[in-house]
């Protein structure tokens, strides 16, 4: 007998329909003698229209209204299932955040969940009952209700399935693994069958949404055995694990993109100790968050600095520079679209000429590359939006990546 967790995305929830077929899964794992607890994300689509009805209220000043709303869809999903189990004969019951309890701070639209209390659903479980729980919710400090962050029922799965210390956390959704691109515009992407911790946190916190960052994060930390799966196929997924269960290490295993960036260049900038301290201090104390940075040489002690923070700051990020008494420049120049694209891969470690193959790719194809960053397992290049569909498929060839046609 093993204790297992299953999340099903929005897609996998998408309808009353989808709902039965999700019932129809956890029971082929009680049938197994398994312990089942779900978690449920809302149906697809419906935390946006969630988020657009606060948009709709005014300019948002209680985050804490914010996360009633936007983690309502959830409940529906949650109390659904629990009624489809029951009709499918196996005993089963909705718990949200606060009745578990799921404990986060209290970051509202952005908490993190600090501890889980694990007692009564345990006692569930050892019952034979299905316990099934709404992603993306918990409780504050304040006794209400907060949300994780979008993508954030991955999250709630995962770190359920630590606090459980469940076998597996089998993360159910609309792709049947873990691909070296996206799969929904690189059609030549290959399905991998196993993906280290370190690369999938890499993937996720460069754009690949499959597995929200700190859904890895946590697995991670707690040695959860992670698989991501399809909904709609008996497939075997992609199983993210360490580092030493994956014999073969490619050189880049994958390429993930963001268009969340938007770059901002500060013209001719005076070139003396303090000026970056001046224009990042008040960037962060407004909470912009600052991603790539590159400084050229000064000539004539003034220089040009450009970064890059989300869409969503750039407005604020450009309020703040240009209220800014500190910093001087000739002029502040923002640009909303581009695209960051990276390649990632543990094998990078050992092995040189990674980039080069990348600048090299991207300079035959006529693409300019605006910006660069690297870590030891990642090289990231910020290029034109219109361009990103065209690097994505190039690069996903020049690493040797694209599945064979069949
Ligand atoms: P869910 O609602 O199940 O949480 P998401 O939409 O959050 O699903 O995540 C799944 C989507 O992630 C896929 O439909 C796919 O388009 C996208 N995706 C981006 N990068 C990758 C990748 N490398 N491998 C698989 N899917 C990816
Ligand atoms: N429903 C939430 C969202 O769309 C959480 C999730 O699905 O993971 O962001
Ligand atoms: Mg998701």
């Amino acid at each position: 007998m093993a204790r297992i967790v299953q999340k099903f995305g929005g897609t996998s929830v998408g309808d009353v329909e989808r709902i039965k077929n999700v019932a129809r899964r956890v029971k082929s794992e009680i049938d197994l003698g398994n312990q089942v607890a779900v978690v449920v994300s809302a149906m697809s689509g419906e935390t946006n229209r969630l988020v657009g009805y606060t948009g709709e209220m005014g300019a948002l000043v209680d985050a804490r209204e914010y996360d009633v709303v936007v983690s309502s869809g959830e409940q529906v999903t949650s109390g659904l299932l629990a009624l489809a189990l029951q009709d499918l004969g196996i005993p089963a019951r909705s718990w949200m955040g606060w009745q578990i309890p799921i404990h986060t701070d209290g970051i509202h639209g952005k908490a993190r969940i600090a501890e889980i209390g694990t007692d009564a659903l345990s006692e569930r479980l050892n019952g034979g009952e299905v316990v099934v729980v709404p992603g993306f919710q918990g409780v504050g400090p304040d006794n209400r209700i907060t949300t994780l962050g979008r993508g954030g029922s991955d999250t709630s799965a995962v770190a359920l399935a630590a606090a459980l210390k469940a076998d597996r956390c089998d993360i159910y959704t609309d792709v049947d693994g873990v691909y070296t691109c996206d799969p929904r515009i690189v059609t030549k992407a290959k399905k991998l069958d196993k993906i280290t911790y370190e690369e999938m946190l890499e993937m996720a916190s460069l754009g690949a949404k499959v597995l929200q960052t700190r859904s890895v994060e946590m697995g991670m930390k707690h040695g959860v055995r992670l698989q991501v799966r399809s909904s709609f196929s008996e497939d075997e997924g992609t199983l993210v694990v360490d580092e030493d269960e994956i014999v073969e290490k490619e050189l880049v295993s994958g390429i993930a993109y963001s268009k969340d960036e938007a770059k901002i260049t500060l013209v001719s900038v005076a070139d003396r100790p303090g000026v970056a301290a001046h224009i990042f201090g008040p960037l962060a104390e407004a909470s912009v968050n600052v991603d790539m940075i590159v400084q050229n040489i000064s000539e004539e002690g003034r220089t040009d600095v450009t970064f890059t923070v989300p869409n969503g700051d750039l407005s604020r990020a450009v309020e703040v520079l240009e209220k800014s008494t500190e910093v001087n420049y000739k002029q502040l120049i923002s640009d909303p679209d581009v695209v960051k694209v990276s390649v990632v891969g543990v094998g990078m470690r050992s092995h040189a000429g990674v980039a080069q193959n990348m600048f090299q790719t991207l300079a035959d194809k006529g693409i300019n590359i605006q910006v660069i960053s690297t870590s030891e397992i990642k090289v990231s290049v910020l290029i034109a939006e219109e361009y990103f569909e065209l690097a994505l498929r190039a690069l996903h060839t020049a690493y040797g990546l694209d599945a064979e046609e069949v």
